[in-house]
């Protein structure tokens, strides 16, 4: 298959602006690489992709970013810049499919959802959020009524979010095993990974923390510096060690030196890479029962799902964290979320939806 993807219009590939999307795509492109097709990748200028993908042709466009859907209200309108980042990536996108197969849209927005309807080209997309905005799930319920094959999900969860889509495509997530060492910490310190922002609790985390009198790592991009602030300040001083944004290869060295790590996603997350880069690593994860997480944790084996917002009982899991054995979490990757496995997930949904354009 040719295949051409359509990156984030939020953040070059690298930046970590565009959140777990950086990820999924790179590991997307080296399954889809792997079992033999051509991919090429539309993305914002200055993105890199992995090294091992460096056969995936790169296209760069230039432009404005879109507002992320979940910093705006339920309702909000469609609001495009002017000299569109989004625009001009759909424009090369549908140029470069008109010699593929098909263009793989991963941008969360409206206006690639709404071409489908207008063009003869198929256009596929994994939608990488829950319902964020009413606009994009009444257009999503809309396309889906003509195009019930073009929209693939992370988890079950997510999908559920738009009770319209009768029985949703689900392809999970991929990773690149070699890119995480397994690491037997048990006595290390607790960590935090993700977008510091409103949707991802951080300040449930440092409660427990602080609760323990330990400090909590946290590594990922400060998208939101004030909220950030106003936790720390919320808490007694250095209770948070603010590790940044480190890349794949780093963040996995750090990682898999603690001991568990906290997830406490205040949204329906559609999935959850941070979770799963943990478990490669070796180190079990104690998440809100919500969302993508919830379907990945094994409760009792590779880690604990808490009651949603409930700090006091995920601070009884951290208390019992030495029970679960840190090889069951690896296991739990490598037989569920490697990059083949997603990939062929990937195409076999592909494949499905070309029969319905021939
Ligand atoms: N991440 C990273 N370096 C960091 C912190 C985070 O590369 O220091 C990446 C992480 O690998 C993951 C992404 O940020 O792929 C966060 O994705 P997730 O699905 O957890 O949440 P999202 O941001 O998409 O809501």
């Amino acid at each position: 298959m040719r295949i051409v993807l359509m990156s984030t219009p939020i953040g070059f590939l690298g930046s970590g602006k565009g959140g777990g999307v950086e990820l999924t795509l790179n590991s997307l492109v080296t399954g889809l690489l792997s079992l033999g097709h051509s991919v090429d990748v539309v993305a914002p200028k200055n993105s890199k992709l992995y090294y091992c993908n460096e056969k995936a042709n790169l296209h760069f466009v230039d432009g404005e970013d879109q507002i992320s859907w979940q910093h705006q209200n339920y309702n909000s309108p469609v609001s495009i810049p002017d000299d569109s980042l989004l625009v001009g990536m759909l424009e090369k996108g549908l140029d470069l499919a008109k010699k593929a197969d098909v263009l793989l849209n991963m941008s969360y927005d409206w206006l690639p959802i709404w071409m489908t309807l207008n063009v003869k080209i198929p256009i596929a997309h994994i939608i990488s959020m829950g319902s964020e905005s009413s606009v994009i799930s009444n257009l999503i319920a809309k396309v889906y009524d003509e195009h019930p094959y073009n929209f693939a999900f992370h988890s079950k969860i997510q999908a559920n979010d738009y009770p319209f889509i009768k029985k949703p495509v689900i392809i999970g997530n991929g990773f690149k095993l070699d890119n995480y060492t397994f690491r037997d910490s048990v006595k290390g310190p607790l960590a935090w990974v993700g977008r510091v922002a409103p949707e991802k609790g951080l300040e449930d985390a440092v409660y427990v923390a602080n609760k323990l009198g330990e400090k909590l790592k946290v590594w990922g991009v400060k998208e939101d510096e004030a909220y950030a602030s106003k936790i720390e300040q919320s808490f007694p001083q250095d209770t948070i060690d603010w590790m940044g944004f480190l890349s794949t290869n780093e963040l996995q060295k750090e990682l898999g030196k603690c001991r568990v790590l906290l997830n406490t996603p205040k949204w329906n997350e559609a999935y959850g890479n941070v979770v799963v880069e943990a478990l490669a690593c070796g180190v079990p994860v104690i998440a809100y029962k919500r969302g993508g997480p919830s379907e990945i944790i094994k409760h009792g084996q590779t880690g604990y799902l808490a009651d949603p917002d409930d700090k006091k009982n995920m601070l009884s899991y951290v208390e019992i964290i030495e029970k679960i054995k840190r090889k069951k979490c690896r296991e739990w990757v490598e037989k569920n979320a490697s990059t083949d496995i997603f990939a062929n997930k990937v195409v076999n949904w592909l494949n499905r939806l070309m029969k319905e354009y021939k």
